[in-house]
């Protein structure tokens, strides 16, 4: 309830600010409220005497005036003095500076999490701090996108505008594009920056329409500095929300304010929307995250152990950064897990705990060990077994794989197969070729070839250290 009192006074603050000399609006109704209504009459709180008086004697009519074209049935205002007005833990009275700036002040919501709401009634999700242009680890593959996003920070509103930002899920939009709105935000404390999905923004206007039949919603952004919308391309079918937003952005774009966008693909490639807004987004200045190269998903990984305090052994993060090929989510992920490992059952993780999770989190599928030219304990103990490991990964039989045939599907498996052997039962060429029905330099020549493609072929590589696990790691 004091909740819709306070959004009301706060329209009630707006529509009389401009009515009255700067200075009294500032001084007479800091800290003041309605604190409670009773039929047609409204009661409004001061915390001062003072200010109490003056208003009543003073502005009493043009207040009365505001109130009224808000609320018609409201016929009388009491004013009266309430001493918790202004103090630390209230939250019932309005900072008038932040009307000023066209804002309401940050409120917490029952779920904690913070918002800023315009006086318009635009509502943002208050940027995480956490997500910070500094933190955000540089590499060759979001290099560009992150000085795009300095840029921006440094200059809203200037050369790169708007600000279009794709790329696949989980590589960091998100965190560029909020912390881009920090950095505007620590650079002008009185920005108005707003972040949304692009479905709050649909809400946003699903609401507006069932309120005031949506008149003129670009208005609505008039006191926006920065608008940023993640994931536009979920805008895609919602015809009426494109409109708008078309308008919306135009508002915004002629008076220099700044626009950011993310989405998983180019404008070009966008799917179901509209082509003037697709060519709104090739205004500016596009930019692309992509999946970081080993290096830098290892820098990542050791930023975060530094941001949590934690020390992993090089070679299990060397493991996560090897293994993780689809996002850094998944990588921050995966190393969540082994730093909550650590800190449950005080194990230091170790790659064959890392391997276990990631394990799970494949669901059994696909994944690989790092060969780290180390002595590992086999538990397949003999080479049929390692020949019956190597043929259920590869999907065949065990006679295909010491049969005759040398088709290309079963010769590398094959091949594979006799290496594993070797290396890790250490048996001999002529042992192995008795088990392969072939001589031993057939034999040499495999491992040779499967040592060579160790090197250069990812698969192989992949494939050579998932066997391995599967042989008991
Ligand atoms: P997206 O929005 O593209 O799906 P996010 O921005 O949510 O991706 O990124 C997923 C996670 O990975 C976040 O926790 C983010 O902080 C982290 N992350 C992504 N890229 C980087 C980077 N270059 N440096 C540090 N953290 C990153
Ligand atoms: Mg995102």
């Amino acid at each position: 309830m004091s909740d819709s009192f306070r959004d009301f006074w706060i329209q009630v603050l707006t529509a009389l600010e401009p009515k009255i000399k700067r200075s009294d609006f500032l001084t007479w109704f800091q800290h003041t409220a309605i604190v409670k209504r009773e039929g047609e009459t409204i009661t409004v709180g001061f915390p001062i005497t003072l200010s109490r008086d003056w208003v009543a004697n003073r502005n009493h009519s043009l207040l009365f005036e505001a109130i009224q074209s808000l609320d018609s049935t409201i016929k009388r205002i009491h004013y009266e003095v309430d001493g918790k007005l202004g103090q630390p833990d209230d939250l019932r009275s309005v900072d008038v500076n932040s009307v000023l700036k066209g804002l309401k002040n940050v409120k917490k919501v029952r779920n904690k999490e913070e918002y800023t709401v315009t006086n318009e009634g635009v509502r943002s999700k208050a940027l995480n701090s956490k997500y910070t242009l500094d933190n955000f680890i540089i590499g060759s593959e979001n290099r560009l996108a992150h000085a795009a996003c300095l840029a921006v920070g440094r200059r809203p509103g200037g050369a790169y505008n708007p600000l279009f930002v794709y790329g696949d899920v989980g590589l960091g939009k998100t965190h560029l594009l909020q912390g881009t709105g920090n950095e505007i935000l620590h650079r002008n404390p009185n920005a108005v920056v707003i972040y949304m999905t692009s479905e709050r923004f649909t809400n946003e206007i699903v609401e507006a329409i069932r309120k005031q039949g949506a008149k003129d919603f670009k208005a609505r952004y008039r006191h926006v500095d920065c608008l940023i919308i993640d994931d536009i391309q979920f805008l895609a079918h919602k015809e009426r929300t494109q409109e708008e937003f078309f308008h919306t952005f135009n508002e915004l774009y002629d008076a220099n304010k700044q626009i950011i966008i993310s989405a998983d693909r180019p404008p070009k490639e966008l799917k179901d929307i509209q082509d003037r807004l697709i060519s709104r987004f090739e205004m500016g200045m596009i930019v692309d995250v992509q999946f970081p190269d080993y290096e830098t998903r290892l820098a990542i990984l050791q930023a975060k152990c530094r941001e949590h305090q934690v020390l992993l052994p090089t070679e299990v993060l060397d493991f996560i950064a090897y293994n993780v090929h689809h996002s850094i989510r998944e990588l921050e992920g995966v190393l969540m897990q082994a730093i909550a490992q650590y800190e449950l059952e005080q194990i230091t993780p170790t790659v064959r705990s890392v391997a276990g999770i990631l394990k799970k989190l494949n669901r059994g599928g696909e994944f690989a060990v790092v060969d780290d030219g180390r002595e590992h304990k086999s538990l397949a103990k003999t080479p049929d077994e390692v020949i019956s490991i190597v043929a259920d990964y590869f999907k065949l039989t065990k006679s295909d794989l010491i049969g005759p045939v040398r088709k290309k599907e079963i010769l590398l498996p094959r091949q594979i197969a006799m290496y594993l052997i070797r290396k890790d039962l250490a048996a001999s060429l002529e042992q192995i070729g008795e088990e392969f029905a072939r001589n031993h330099t057939t034999v040499m020549h495999s491992i040779e070839k499967v040592i060579k493609l160790l090197r250069k072929d990812h698969k192989v590589v992949r494939d050579v250290n998932a066997l391995k696990q599967e042989m008991g790691l």
